[in-house]
């Protein structure tokens, strides 16, 4: 297994729509085993293919991490989505803080519905529904965002944005201390 470095939110694979994934190969499961080491590396509680550099439809999440804290829901351990697909979302939304591996330290709400179903294979290629409320719900909606090359940042106000202006610049230029590697987008060297 391998650690692997994360794009940051200038990247242009974060703005991809990522492709099916069309077949299980031993790419791929190398791919999904590397993903969690990378996601429990970073201390992140799901990350997609993409921000790994990966325009394909999967991401892993570990439930796990989250219902340690809320003993109310159902504890699912590490869960792999390949092509998901969110088929049913709730009409009640929920204002929750979030955060990105892709964008460190800036932190905000979203609104979102509170719950969905959604369906898609698992890491044997089975295919799974899952309806999902509460924490995992909103882990399983920003990490499907991904795939569709949405970020968090997206639903911020043009206000809210432009608060978090000198933490997305540092992201920018690569020059934000963080715990583990990243790879920005280095600016252009002028001549
Ligand atoms: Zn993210």
């Amino acid at each position: 297994m391998a650690i692997l470095p994360i794009v940051t939110y200038n990247d242009a694979v974060l703005r991809q729509k990522a492709d099916p994934v069309e077949a299980d190969s031993e790419e791929l499961q190398t791919l999904i085993d590397d993903m969690f080491e990378t996601m429990y590396n970073s201390k992140g509680v799901g990350l997609a293919a993409p921000q790994v550099g990966k325009a394909v439809q999967l991401f892993v999440i570990d439930a796990d991490e989250m219902t340690n804290e809320l003993d109310d829901e159902e504890d699912l351990g590490p869960l792999v989505f390949i092509n998901p697909v969110i088929i049913a979302s709730d009409e009640e939304y929920l204002k929750i803080e979030e955060g990105c591996l892709s964008i460190p330290e800036v932190r905000d709400e979203v609104s979102r519905p509170q719950k969905i179903t959604i369906t898609y294979k698992d890491r044997n290629f089975d295919s799974q529904t899952l309806i999902a409320d509460g924490w995992i719900s909103r882990v399983i909606q920003h990490e499907y965002d991904h795939l569709r090359g949405i970020l968090f940042l997206d639903y911020l106000s043009a206000f809210r944005r432009r608060l978090h202006r000198n933490t997305l610049k540092k992201i920018k230029e690569g020059s934000l201390q963080t715990e583990y590697a990243l790879v920005p987008k280095l600016p252009i060297e002028q001549e």
